[in-house]
């Protein structure tokens, strides 16, 4: 690892383990579960980029920077003393197939993962939907732990989507961003916006908001607060 490396893969530690402890503190994860993690750019064509991510079965009060565990993008582990999370391989699909993600999160969070269980997008009824996922929230397919199936799912559901988020059949949502601190901020809005749609669901019908007005939504927002959408920064 060259010294320009290691510069970004320990600033990447500093910043996954910070990021770490605002999961339970929006109330998005119990126990061990959820992750966060960073691609730290190689250069080159990206095949020797590498993931900092948590260890697996670490409890939140021990997520130091230097409990993180730094990974290639097979998801094989390159520096770190305890096990990648199990989650490790999606994370590292991910940042295989959409370049130009750098950041991605995974949580259980109650609401989002109620909607995921019923199979159902979460439809764009809110302004703040329209502003931070351009549309629905996706439902990808049911996967099972332990091959590239997760990532699969992620990846094909996102693809040529606005929305940062995807709810994954009965399991939970992943949100991806250009960085760590993006998808977490999706993981939050997501859970909130799952939560707030329930809720009006409770109280009757919901209203759609006409796609013509989530575009300008969707574009004023991401111009005004300097943020690209995933797939036009994939064409860029
Ligand atoms: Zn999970």
């Amino acid at each position: 690892m060259n010294e320009e490396l290691r510069a970004a893969v320990d600033a990447a530690r500093v910043r996954v383990a910070a990021l770490h402890a605002e999961l339970p503190r929006w109330g998005l994860v119990v126990w061990t579960a959820g992750n966060v993690s960073e691609r730290v750019r190689a250069g080159g064509d990206g095949t020797d980029d590498l993931l900092v991510i948590k260890p697996s079965g670490v409890t939140y009060d021990e997520l130091t920077p230097e409990a993180m565990v730094v990974c290639d993008l097979d998801g094989e582990l390159v520096e770190g003393t305890g096990a990648p999370s199990s989650d490790t391989a999606a994370h590292a699909y991910v940042y295989r197939h959409l370049p130009e993600v750098g950041g991605v999160v995974h949580t259980h969070s109650t609401y989002a993962t109620a909607w995921a269980v019923r199979g159902e997008p979460v439809p764009c009824v809110l302004t703040m939907m329209a502003d931070e996922f351009g549309g629905d929230i996706p439902v990808g397919p049911f996967a099972l732990i332990g091959d590239d199936s997760i990532g699969r799912g992620i990846v094909e559901t996102l693809r040529g989507s606005r929305s940062p988020a995807v709810l994954m059949r009965g399991h939970g949502p992943f949100t991806i961003g250009p960085d760590a601190r993006a998808a977490v901020k999706a993981a939050v809005m997501c859970e909130e916006v799952a939560r707030t749609v329930h809720v009006a669901r409770q109280l009757g019908e919901t209203v759609p908001i006409a796609q013509g007005d989530i575009d300008s939504l969707y574009a004023r927002y991401q111009g005004v607060y300097g943020q690209q959408d995933h797939t036009e920064r994939r064409d860029a």
